[in-house]
Formats: C-alpha cells, structure tokens, sequence
C-alpha cells in the first residue's frame, strides 16, 4: 500500500472508516499485519481512499464527515469543511446566548405577569453544512436553553447538508434558501443573534490554490463575486443586520486574520456598541461581535 505519504493520524482515519475497525486495532499492528488481516475489498477501498488523499482530496470530503465542537458532521463539496477556528465563534454565541438568557430569566423573575421565557431568536447566515446552527442547538438544548434557530444559504445543495445534520442531530432549525438577509423575505422576524462565517477571502488570495481550498465551494470562500479585499458580503451582513436585530440584539461575524480593524470599523459604522473583536485559539484574530 502507498500509505506511507500520508500523517499517521490521516492513514489511521482512512483505516478505520474504510473496514469498520477502531484506531486501537491498527495501533496493535504493524502495517504488514494489518495488510493480511484485510479482506480484498477492505484493501482495494483503503488504497482508493489514500490515492485520493495522496492526489490532494480533502480528507473531510473522501470519509464523508468532520468533527467539530464535539460533533460529527456529514460534508460534501457543496459545503465548506467546517474550522477549528469557527470554534471560537460558536464558543462567542454561546457565550452571548447564555447572557441573553440569564437576563431574560431575572426580568421574568421579576415580573409575576410574565408567564414564560421567550425563545430566543437566533439567525445563521451562509449555514454550509449547518455546523454553526446545529452545535448551538445542541448545546442550548444540554443547557436547557429555548433557542429558536433559523439558518439560511444560497445552495440548495449546502442546505440538503445541513438538513441531514440537523436530523441526524436531532436539531430542529428552519432552512431559509436565498442570499443573505434576502432570504427572509418580508418576514417581522427579528432576531437576539445574528450569526455568521461567511466567504471573506480576497480574491487574489493565494491560500485559495493551496491545501482543502481548490476542493472547496469558491462561493463560500471568496463569495459569489470575488473581491479584492474579501470584505463585500460582510459589509452586506453588518450594513442590513441592524434592520433584523431587535434593539439590544447582537452580531457576531468571522473574518480573516488581516481584516479585525475594518470589520470592527464596520459595525461601529452601522450603529453597534460594545464592538469587541476576538481571537482563536492560535491567536490569530478571527471574530468581530457588536451590540445593537
Ligand atoms: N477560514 C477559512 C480559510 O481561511 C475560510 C472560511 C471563510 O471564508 N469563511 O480557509
């Protein structure tokens, strides 16, 4: 087998997704072992899986799914594999929701006419498979925490992903297809949280030819009109949130590791307080939330 190009870790997930075995079994064995241990099938799928890999596929889309926040998504190409570094934005809204909540539960408390907490109405814009959406449903589900979540994207192939997502999870999110807000229609919707990781890279950029990026949808990397600062949709999603926030409502958008001065010069520009920006785990600035 042509294994030996690949990261151990990488070998390993192949192994165990194509013969349904788990990593202490490979681990136990040395590589001509487990070679004589396979079946022919078995064989011939892990060879087709690794000359895949070795030919550049993303590993996410040859096994089917990513891990992230705990949980395993399914992807496909018509959706971008979800980021460690999108952890921490999913880490922001909770970190939001559970402010929102428990400010909530004290005004209840304090009023006896009040007879129950509302949902709190959570938007996530350019879904993708969904991970944003549905790992804050599962999370506030664990906390108790009435959420009432709407995700929309453009691709109907992106929501057909995140739909099987958010049944395997057991989430239960309305799907909005169409372009950003636009997909809302006239709806009065108004929302506690908007969320969103939306395409910012710059046209030129040229991470795009490197690594899982020429296997990934260009749409939610650069957007559907590639720009030459990546920052057109988040100026689309900053300009016309303060029109879906309630008053007190919060923002909270990823960016790319050189765009945290405009994104917060942005949202201060269209009304928000409280514009903080964030970093990954790596330290690299990444998130920009505001308060309307
Ligand atoms: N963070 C991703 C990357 O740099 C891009 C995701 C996005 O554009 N939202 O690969």
């Amino acid at each position: 087998m042509q294994t030996r190009r690949l990261p151990a870790h990488e070998r390993a997930a192949i192994g165990c997704w194509a013969t349904g075995r788990d990593r202490s079994w490979f681990a136990a064995r040395t590589p001509e072992e487990q070679d004589q241990a396979l079946s022919a099938g078995e064989r011939a799928l892990v060879a087709l899986l690794t000359a895949r890999r070795e030919a550049g596929l993303p590993l996410a889309y040859l096994l089917g799914f990513r891990e992230f926040f705990g949980q395993r998504f399914f992807v496909n190409p018509s959706v971008l594999i979800p980021r460690a570094e999108t952890e921490q934005l999913l880490e922001a809204a909770l970190q939001v929701v559970s402010e929102v909540v428990s400010e909530v539960s004290s005004a209840v408390a304090s009023d006896p006419a009040a007879e129950s907490r509302p949902a709190l109405q959570v938007l996530d814009l350019g879904t993708g498979s969904g991970c944003l959406a549905i790992g804050l449903d599962v999370a506030a589900r664990a906390k108790g925490w009435p959420l009432a979540l709407t995700a929309v994207d453009q691709s109907f192939a992106a929501l057909q992903t995140a739909r099987n997502n958010a049944l395997w999870h057991g989430a239960h999110i309305q799907f909005l297809q169409g372009s950003w807000f636009e997909a809302l229609g006239q709806s009065e919707s108004r929302f506690d949280l908007v969320l969103s990781n939306p395409p910012y890279i710059a046209a030129q950029d040229p991470h795009l030819s490197q690594g899982d990026l020429p296997y990934e949808p260009a749409s939610a990397l650069v957007g559907s009109q590639p720009n030459a600062d990546g920052l057109d949709d988040l100026r689309v999603i900053v300009g016309q949130a303060p029109r879906w926030l309630r008053p007190g409502g919060w923002l909270l958008v990823e960016h790319s590791h050189d765009q945290q001065p405009q994104v917060i010069s942005l949202m201060q520009a269209a009304g928000f307080a409280k514009v903080v920006g964030q970093a990954d785990l790596s330290g690299t600035p990444r998130l920009v939330k505001g308060q309307l």
